[in-house]
Formats: structure tokens, sequence, C-alpha cells
């Protein structure tokens, strides 16, 4: 059987085989054409959100995983100034693993890689729930958001780029629409902006699938860490995911409309008017970075553990 031919390319080089099929967009294409689509695609969407410009300084939040090196590299292509940020949780060799690879890709970019240890700074995110009754996932989303948003503020950046691809992002919106969950869904965007002392969110690939993401770090041959994080399988998350991919493989483009869609008809209504019911923030009285208590939860941890 002949193979397939490349959607863009097969007048001139019918000779490439086809490696990847689309079939949200009706596409196949060769390798070439492939990175070049979704380069197009990641551009295009920094354009249309406004998420940066050549003028800002980017801080790639980098988790060792597909999505955020492949990202970092994306960006790189792109020309945007970007450095990356890792986060050692220190988590027995996942963490050591994840690591290298992100140290291997700021190598092979030729940029800075900011690290920030837990095992230093506090204790390995195993450990903490010695000291608190938070599952592992909720204080990690905590010390995530609070480095990422400490570091670049503190090292000058002006915009802070996460991974989240289109997958993570249908994942929450179900989860939330399941629970008619309306500040969350108000607050559910590619972009947030600055306000006071946080920085500027973004999330460039959020129209990207976990497929996509993946054939784009691996054609572009960048080492990643495979396994999961050890407390992924308790992550409510990996269950909505499964869920939207198989209605995705019953129904091809399923995930894209979903989340088009709100971006397009729902998060207009629910942006402004929740906007201004949204929780007062405070500076934390131990160490000013913001929130919604008096001390915020690191600085009581630290207390609980007699690290300050
Ligand atoms: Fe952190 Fe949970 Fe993700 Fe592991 S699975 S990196 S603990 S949020
Ligand atoms: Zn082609
Ligand atoms: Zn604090």
């Amino acid at each position: 059987m002949t193979p397939p031919k490349c959607t863009i390319c097969k007048a001139k080089k019918t000779y490439f085989p086809v490696q990847v099929v689309l079939p949200s967009y009706n596409l196949k294409l060769c390798r070439e054409h492939f990175l070049e689509w979704l380069e197009g695609r990641v551009a295009h969407t920094i354009k249309k959100y406004r998420m940066f410009t050549c003028e800002d300084k980017i801080l790639v939040a980098v988790s060792g995983g597909k999505d955020s090196l492949g990202l970092w590299f994306l960006l790189h292509r792109l020309g945007y100034e970007a450095d990356g940020l890792y986060i050692d949780l220190g988590i027995p060799e996942y963490s050591a693993e994840s690591r290298e690879h992100a140290q291997t890709l700021a190598n092979r970019l030729g940029r800075t890689l900011h690290v920030v240890d837990m095992r230093e700074e506090l204790a390995p995110i195993g450990e903490m729930r010695n000291w608190t009754r938070k599952p592992p996932c909720s204080v990690c989303g905590t010390v995530k958001r609070y480095y990422m948003n400490r570091i670049a503020r503190e090292k000058g950046y002006t915009v802070l780029a996460t991974g989240h691809n289109l997958d993570d992002e249908t994942a929450v919106l179900w989860n939330n629409t399941l629970h008619w969950n309306m500040e969350y869904l108000a607050k559910q965007y590619p972009v947030l902006a600055a306000q006071g002392p946080f920085l500027k969110k973004v999330k460039p690939l959020c129209l990207v699938s976990e497929k996509e993401s993946a054939l784009y770090t691996i054609f572009n041959r960048i080492s990643y860490v495979k396994p999961e994080c050890p407390y992924s399988t308790h992550a409510s998350s990996l269950e909505n995911k499964r869920f939207l991919q198989q209605l995705e493989e019953a129904r091809p483009g399923t995930k894209i409309t979903f989340y088009t869609g709100f971006l397009k008809n729902l998060s207009p209504l629910l942006h402004e008017p929740l906007k201004s019911t949204g929780v007062s923030l405070a500076l934390c009285k131990v160490c000013g970075e913001p929130t919604t208590t008096e001390i915020c939860f690191l600085c009581q941890l630290k207390q609980k553990m007699g690290k300050i």
C-alpha cells in the first residue's frame, strides 16, 4: 500500500514519508512540515493572546518533562529571549533525572537555568506531609507558584511561561464545568495579567495537544523525563484526561472545540463580572510575598519546621 502523502509538500516531495496524522485538523504531515506547522501555531497563539513580544524577558518554568522543555526550545527557535527555572522537589531519582534534562537543554540553548532546591529551602516534597495535612500535589502547587513568581520578579523577568498543553487545559475546564466552579472558570485563560506583586503568566502551548507536544520534543531530539512523578497517580486530573481522550478518539477535534469554544463564548462573559469579587491579597509579614493570610503557607511551614 502506498503511504499517505504529506498534505503540504506532496507535490514537491512525494518520497517524504508521512509521520504525523492529525485527524482533528484533517492533516497528514511529514516531520519537517509538522515542526513548521506547530511552531507557526504557537507563534499565532502568542500574538493572538498578546502573551509577550521580543522586548520581554521570559522565564520558562521547566519541570524536565516534554511540554516545558519543548516550549523552552520552541521559544528559542522563534527568537525570544527565554531562561529556565527548575524547582527540584527532592523526589528520589525522579527529581535528579528531571534536573539533568533541564540542564542539558539549558546548555544546548546557551541559556541560564535557575534552580531552587526544596531540600535546602524547606524539605523534600514527600516529607512535607509530616508538617501539613495537605496532599503532596497541593503542597507542590503552592510551592511552585510561590517560587516561580518570586524568582521571576527578583531576577527582573517580565513574564512567566508554563508548559500547560491542551490536554491539561481541557481536563481542568472539564472538572470546573462539572462542578460549576465559576471562580476558577473565570480565571482559566491563556494569559493572566500582571497584578501587584504577581507577574504576568502565559500558556503558549494551550492549543497544542499532548501528542503534538511529545512529537515536537522527540523530533527535536530533546531528552526529557519519561516516568511520571510518583505522586501523579493520585491526581484526579488523570481520570479526566483519560475520559476526554476517549471522547477525542471517537470524535477527533473534541478537545480543541471544547477549549476554544469556552475561550470564545463563555470566558468573556465570566471574566469581567467575577474579577472584582476575587479574594483580597496582602503581603506576608515574614517574607513579603503575596498571600491571603497574615503569614503565607510557606512561612507557616518554615515556622513549624523551626527553619525561621
Ligand atoms: Fe507536584 Fe503532584 Fe505534579 Fe508530582 S504530580 S510534580 S507532586 S503536582
Ligand atoms: Zn511535508
Ligand atoms: Zn511568607
